[in-house]
């Protein structure tokens, strides 16, 4: 019963993991240029430039590391590592003072998927890297993946913000149980990131569709934002801007008490416009060697990414 726009999806996310094709991606003098619009370079001084730029037209950033799939606790460290010296070098380049620059991370990457151990290692390393944005001045957001993970997930989260209260959830509106999580998680100073949710998840436990989920966006929303806590709203979708916005005045919020996300080189314009009207605008910049990946599935997720990328590489 695939229609054509899910087989496009289906074909994308087959690229994403198609190593041969990266390379050919990889290798096209044109990528450079069209991946620096999603992906905010391969090294430190890239991403740090990257921000630097976000920062001067006043938006707050969060920066995901793209590292390789970890199948061993060296790979765990080795993302782990490259978050120490990333905080560093964005304190000394002065952008993390006040959580300007920020950073999110994937358990995974941390070890969370090797075994019976693996939710053990992921916290030890998460804990290392949120004592260098400590010292950076600056948080740590968790970023949500697959449903089979977030309770584990979330004890870590709970682990963590008894040494660091700041650090961030992230909740995802297509799961039916994340009423509950908001109204759980919407505690005074508790930063919760709410999306709609990224992964292919089974009927058993999620919304499939999209009406249902932005229902469901809308009732999440409206929990994080009649509480305590600070709600940070990732959406590119103007009827979600909207709807924020109102709720954020219904509940007599300052513009300072929550703040929108987007990704990187998505709706850029209205990025700025929010920013401009004294919302907190956060801009969220994966970077790494392994952005094909990254890459692959924002392109599996709308086609017009796809026609610009593609318009980039025939022009060439
Ligand atoms: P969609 O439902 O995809 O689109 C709705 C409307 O938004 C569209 O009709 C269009 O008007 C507008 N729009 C959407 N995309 C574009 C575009 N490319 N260009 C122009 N207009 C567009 N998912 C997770 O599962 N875990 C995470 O930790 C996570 N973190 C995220 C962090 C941030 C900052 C953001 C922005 C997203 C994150 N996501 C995460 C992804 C999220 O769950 C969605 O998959 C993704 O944001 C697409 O949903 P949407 O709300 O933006 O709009």
């Amino acid at each position: 019963d695939l229609n054509p726009s899910a087989l496009m999806r289906q074909t994308l996310l087959g690229m994403s993991r198609n190593d041969q094709l990266r390379s050919v991606v990889e290798a096209a003098p044109v990528s450079r240029e069209v991946v620096r619009r999603f992906v905010g370079g391969v090294s430190d001084q890239d991403v740090i430039g990257v921000a630097t730029e976000l920062v001067d037209t006043r938006r707050l950033v969060t920066i995901d590391y793209l590292g390789e799939d970890t199948v061993d606790p060296v790979m765990a460290e080795r993302t782990r590592d490259a978050y120490v010296g990333l905080l560093q070098a964005l304190s000394e380049a002065g952008l993390t003072a006040d959580g300007t620059v920020e950073v999110s991370l994937k358990l995974s990457a941390l070890g969370q998927a090797l075994g019976s151990d693996g939710n053990a290692i992921a916290l030890e390393n998460a804990r290392v890297i949120c004592q260098a944005a400590a010292n950076a001045g600056t948080t740590v957001t968790l970023d949500a993946e697959d449903h089979t993970t977030t309770d584990l997930t979330l004890s870590v989260l709970r682990d963590l913000r008894q040494d660091w209260p700041w650090v961030g959830a992230v909740l995802q509106s297509y799961l039916y149980r994340t009423e509950q999580d908001c109204r759980d998680l919407a505690t005074e100073g508790s930063r919760v990131r709410l999306c709609k949710g990224t992964y292919k998840e089974p009927e058993s436990v999620a919304f499939q569709d999209k009406a249902d989920v932005d229902r469901s966006f809308v009732r999440c929303l409206k929990i994080l934002m009649e509480g305590p806590g600070y709600p940070m709203v990732a959406s590119h979708d103007p009827r979600i801007v909207e709807i924020a916005t109102v709720l954020a005045d219904k509940a007599q919020r300052e513009p300072d008490t929550f703040e929108f996300q987007m990704l990187l080189g998505i709706r850029p314009e209205e990025q700025l416009r929010l920013a401009a009207t004294g919302a907190r605008m956060r801009v969220y910049v994966p970077y790494g060697e392994q952005w094909y990946g990254y890459l692959m599935r924002r392109m599996a997720e709308r086609p017009a990414n796809l026609a610009f990328f593609l318009r980039g590489l025939a022009t060439r």
